[in-house]
């Protein structure tokens, strides 16, 4: 199974290859940049040339590069979008730059604006940022819906995703605990195989691209966002077994953003028990072909 991490960027973009491997990743999430700021970061040619080379020789894959928190595609305030899609752009075109799969995004929040029209205008910030960069992907990622945030349900995701009109760049990214603190009990297989079932339906089984895989502090339906290490959430031990079970959710690369057992950060002991809850093929994966 391919299992990797969040990984910091801090002192070198190269070094998040050299933290990933440390902890036992097979694939690995960064932000491109830093994410509390607006400024975009630039980072030189031979700066990006060692991180591709180094992942290449790592075999990790995929890489995936999450957008900063501040983005909200969703907003109504003009200037807030504005700032939002520059960012994104940026992040995007660092992927791209970086060969990887592609951007994991929030919708953002609607604010006091009504939701379809605010899922309209993720949508319209989607086809911009798209039609301004040339491969890598945009991942919307579920949301555990506290506020006015957007994308709590797979029917968000979904109207987001109808509004790209099927580009085939824009997927989905599901994140255990933002899926059970908004009501999917992930607890048993039948709960797991309810929301595989939903997914589905709502927004295509092959729009799913990325799992986000972090316990859940807040309780189930809570909508409160507060990801806990492997087995000590709500979700627990036996849910994650579940979820790793399940043949359509083991098939993709599942990225942990926990808090970590000395609260560094994702660590090797959160990937060691998800390897050793996924059982049989939770073992390290063996990379074949080219890498995205
Ligand atoms: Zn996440
Ligand atoms: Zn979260």
């Amino acid at each position: 199974m391919r299992l990797g991490a969040h990984v910091s960027i801090s002192g070198s973009l190269d070094l998040a290859i050299d933290r990933a491997v440390a902890i036992g990743c097979d694939c690995l999430q960064i932000f491109y940049g830093s994410p509390r700021q607006w400024r975009q970061s630039v980072f030189p040619d031979d700066a990006i040339e060692r991180f591709i080379h180094k992942r290449r020789a790592a075999g990790l894959d995929p890489l995936v590069a999450h957008a900063a928190y501040l983005v909200n595609p969703g907003t109504p305030d003009r200037d807030l979008r504005r700032r939002s899609i520059a960012s994104l752009l940026a992040t995007l075109r660092g992927v791209e730059r970086l060969e990887g799969l592609g951007m994991v995004t929030h919708l953002g929040s609607r604010m006091q604006s009504p939701k379809g029209i605010a899922l309209r205008r993720v949508a319209a910030a989607a086809r911009h940022i798209l039609g301004a960069s040339e491969r890598a992907m945009v991942l919307l990622e579920n949301s555990a819906g506290s506020g006015g945030t957007l994308g709590a349900t797979l029917d968000d995701l979904a109207a987001a995703l109808d509004g790209v009109h099927g580009d085939p760049r824009v997927g989905v990214c599901l994140d255990t605990a933002h899926l059970f603190a908004s009501g999917w009990d992930l607890r048993t297989p039948d709960g797991v195989e309810e929301m595989v079932r939903a997914a589905d339906r709502a927004v295509g089984w092959d729009r799913v691209r990325v799992l986000h895989l972090n316990d859940s502090m807040g309780a189930l339906g809570s909508r409160r966002d507060r990801h806990a290490n492997i087995g000590e959430g709500l979700i627990g031990s036996s849910g994650f077994r579940a979820i790793l079970a399940h043949p359509r959710l083991r098939a993709l690369p599942g990225i942990i953003e926990t808090p970590g057992f000395d609260n560094a950060g994702p660590d090797a002991k959160n990937l060691a028990r998800l390897r050793r809850l996924a059982g049989k093929g939770g073992q390290r994966w063996k990379p074949t072909g080219s890498l995205r």
